[in-house]
């Protein structure tokens, strides 16, 4: 099956080559069946002492196929840096697409310490360190990307906070609460933190913290049982007046915005990568099927409606990888990434994975409701991302007004 961007790619290197061959195995010999297994197990067992899912952190660590593993290398371009993380991440969503953001949202701390370029920082807070994004809150969803008042409605008024940080003397004292929907949230030693902050100097708004939670302060949900994307564990993290030190936060309120800006953009182009891979699994799955399947005497393949339905889902996928790689491409090393065009990228990438996983399991007939089938798991998985990171509709909007 001609489908992988490295074999297609003409430009490709040796040196991406060797990345995409690692995530491929990666993917395939130990993201696949952990996320088939851990599919089916409860929340709580998904995160016990001897499950799987630590194996699979240790693995991708020891291949060093973080986020960041190309970014900033002297010895690679900016348009290779962007490859390799189209090819890494395609590779490590059509794995899993639970692990692959467990797997990508467990750096950003360290990455938002090293953001702040403040050395005492980066050693609280060093590669490995097991993390999460901690956004959204139980009273505010939608409205943490309502930055510019896009979505704000003729009579609407902001809500209170639900998660707010004082500053007290040369310490923030947090306080209050993060929702279920937190992905790694009862998991994590860390959280890139991101809530509203009083400066105690009249400065009041949004900020951003990278902060401990395994340091007392800090208690956990219990991990949130849902449809798809079952191995990534999420769950609410409750803040009872943890006392960090001021240099904690990393974006004060003046920079937010743009800082919110950036993380968004990053999240929502990973995202655009991840279903990209999700979508190709169930391309690659029904059409295997669909070779093998006989009625009526021959291959379902053979029928002409079966191969005009596999060319639309072909379609879809050749599309929203070539979205996402001239999305990545252009926002690698760029000063002010545009938000716009990850938005574009992860709202056609997760589309494309939901409607692309809904034509396999038709594909598969009554074969692909099983639980033992994996397209039905790929089809859950796919659903939820359209609301992940920003439900899609949305998105659409917040990159509209920047139109
Ligand atoms: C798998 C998964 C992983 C996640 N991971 C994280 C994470 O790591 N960290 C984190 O902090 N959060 C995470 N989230 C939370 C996610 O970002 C939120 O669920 C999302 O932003 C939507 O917020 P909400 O669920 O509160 O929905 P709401 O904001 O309550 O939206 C409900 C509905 O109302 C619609 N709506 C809302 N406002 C408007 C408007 N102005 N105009 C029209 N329609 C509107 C929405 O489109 C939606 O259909 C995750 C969610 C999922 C599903």
């Amino acid at each position: 099956m001609a489908m992988l961007a490295v074999d297609l790619d003409p430009d490709f290197t040796e040196t991406e080559r060797a990345a995409w061959e690692t995530a491929h195995r990666f993917a395939r010999d130990v993201m696949r069946p952990a996320g088939e297994a851990l599919d089916k197990l409860p929340a709580s067992e998904v995160i016990a002492r001897d499950s799987i899912l630590w194996d699979v952190f240790r693995q991708h660590r020891e291949l060093g196929l973080g986020l960041d593993a190309a970014d900033g290398d002297p010895d690679l371009s900016l348009a290779e840096q962007a490859r390799i993380r189209c090819f890494v991440g395609e590779e490590l969503g059509w794995g899993d697409t639970g692990l692959a953001i467990s797997l990508g949202v467990a750096g950003f701390p360290t990455m938002m310490a090293r953001m702040s370029g403040n050395p005492a920082l980066i050693e609280r807070f060093p590669a490995g360190t097991l993390g999460c994004w901690a956004i959204t809150e139980p009273g505010h969803g939608s409205d943490l990307i309502n930055f510019d008042g896009t979505l704000s409605h003729p009579g609407g008024h902001d809500e209170r906070p639900n998660c707010i940080a004082r500053l007290d003397g040369n310490q923030f004292v947090i306080t209050g609460q993060k929702s279920a929907w937190v992905s790694n949230g009862t998991i994590a030693d860390a959280a890139a933190l991101f809530c509203s902050v009083d400066m105690g100097d009249g400065r009041v708004g949004g900020g951003v913290f990278v902060v401990p939670l395994n340091e007392g302060g800090v208690s956990k949900g219990k991990p949130t049982d849902k449809i798809g994307q079952r191995a990534l564990n999420q769950g609410e993290i409750f803040f009872n007046d943890l006392k960090v030190p001021a240099d904690s936060l990393v974006v004060p309120p003046e920079g937010y915005r743009a800082a919110a800006d950036r993380v968004l953009c990053l999240a929502n182009a990973s995202m655009g990568t991840t279903f990209v891979g999700c979508a190709r699994a169930a391309f690659e799955l029904a059409t295997d099927y669909a070779k093998t399947r006989v009625q009526g005497g021959v291959a379902i393949f053979a029928h002409q409606s079966m191969k005009a339905r596999l060319f639309k889902m072909y379609q879809k996928v050749e599309a929203a990888r070539a979205l996402n790689h001239r999305v990545v491409r252009i926002n690698t090393g760029r000063e002010t990434p545009l938000l716009e065009l990850a938005i574009a990228s992860k709202v056609t990438s997760t589309q494309a994975a939901f409607e692309v996983a809904s034509d396999a399991l038709q594909v598969f007939g009554g074969a692909g409701i099983s639980r033992d089938c994996p397209i039905e798991k790929i089809f859950r998985d796919a659903r939820i991302s359209m609301i992940e990171d920003g439900c899609n509709e949305v998105l659409g909007m917040v990159a509209a007004a920047r139109f």
